[in-house]
């Protein structure tokens, strides 16, 4: 096995067992660990009070306790977030933090605590208005105030230094994170979609020091070899997330290279660096201000159809594919202005409704093939 392939099997075992991952840290260290769901909570928090962050993303599984608490007209991240905190899944999560971003994830605290009310669930507003001075403030006295909850569980005060060097740490796994990205373009036939977003999924259940000496690793191996001379579509996608693994599979199986993205559990995630200031949660607050192109912030610009040309110009990409999760309000808002962005940068894109638990993938399929078949037309 080559130093690459034995990267990416860490990786993808991380990515494929969160729960034991969480098991063995909290043996290692005797810390706490907090499950963290989407988006634009800063992990650094977490990480300041010794704790493990985990991202709450759902996963594949099969719906049956949610309904009790959801209408089947909500996405299939939150059912799967559900079934998990009702089936005992999240048992080793010492707390919760729910960020309120979207109508869905407003109710979710309040169904938890029902569910499972031994766990603290921590709730966060993030400002509208969050590049105005007031909304920075507002920010980092949100994350002020999760620290302050966090201290309460562990019973250990948590000083600046301790979140200053904690942003650190982020900032330096977040570069290397987009540095991985800008280098796996020359390497679509080892770094497929399904590997890409293993890089990017096992970042979420463990330690980013030890995520960030993994990446950087698999970069310093992938920049020892040939570029490849990938003859496939290249694309750029964009969303909430890429999954489910049968997905990548099929975008691996009809020739497609993702070789950017513009995911909330994705890029999004890494591509805004928190900036430097004396107080680390008005860092924290800058970054939010600073950051652009998600459905989930308050963007009066409508800037996320551009960066995707900029991302579609950057990489060479012959088109754009749309992951619209099913029934996620935030998302379907977006989609009519980057479909006119697009249209008039004359870049051709897919339109495709995914859900995390896919019952039938013929539609799927169907659709990447054509696709496919679209984007080569166009090349010759
Ligand atoms: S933003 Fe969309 S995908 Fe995320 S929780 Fe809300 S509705 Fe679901």
């Amino acid at each position: 096995m080559s130093k690459v392939e034995e990267i990416l099997s860490e990786l993808g075992y991380v990515a494929h067992h969160p729960a034991r991952m969480v098991e063995q840290w909290k043996k290692e260290t005797g810390g706490k660990a907090v499950g963290i769901m989407p988006i634009h909570c800063a992990e650094e928090v977490v990480h300041a009070a010794g704790m493990l962050p985990v991202g709450m993303w759902g996963g594949q599984t099969s719906i049956s306790l949610a309904p009790e608490y959801l209408q089947s007209f909500c996405c299939s991240i939150m059912k799967a977030v559900m079934e998990f905190t009702m089936s005992g899944a999240y048992k080793n999560l010492d707390a919760i933090i729910c960020p309120e971003t979207c109508d869905t994830l407003r109710v979710i605290p309040l169904m938890m605590r029902k569910a499972i009310p031994q766990t603290p669930i921590i709730g966060v507003v993030l400002p509208d208005n969050r590049k105005i001075d007031a909304g920075i403030k507002y920010t980092a006295a949100e994350y002020r105030s999760i620290v302050k909850q966090l201290e309460q569980i562990t019973g250990n005060p948590v000083k600046d230094e301790d979140l200053q060097n904690s942003v650190e740490i982020y900032n330096e796994h977040h570069a290397a994170m987009m540095e991985f990205f800008k280098v796996a373009v020359d390497h679509c036939d080892i770094i497929t979609p399904y590997n890409r977003h293993m890089v990017i999924k096992s970042s979420y259940f463990m330690p980013k020091e030890k995520h960030t000496v993994l990446v950087k690793a698999l970069i310093d191996e992938l920049i020892k070899l040939q570029p490849s001379q990938f003859k496939g579509h290249k694309v750029v996608v964009t969303g909430i997330m890429s999954e489910p693994d049968e997905l990548l599979e099929m975008f691996g199986k009809y020739g497609y290279a993702i070789v950017a993205d513009d995911l909330a559990q994705g890029s999004r995630q890494f591509r805004t660096p928190a900036p430097a200031d004396d107080d680390p949660y008005i860092r924290l607050g800058k970054r939010l201000a600073n950051f652009e192109g998600c459905s989930c912030v308050y963007d009066p610009e409508k800037l996320r159809g551009k960066l995707l040309k900029q991302l579609v110009d950057e990489t060479q990409a012959d088109g754009v594919v749309v992951l619209m999760m099913k029934f996620c309000d935030p998302e379907e808002y977006d989609y009519p202005f980057i479909k006119q962005d697009l249209e008039e940068a004359g870049i051709p894109h897919l339109y495709l409704e995914i859900e995390q638990q896919m019952e039938s993938s013929e539609q799927v399929q169907t659709r990447l093939q054509a696709f496919a078949e679209l984007l080569e037309e166009r090349k010759n």
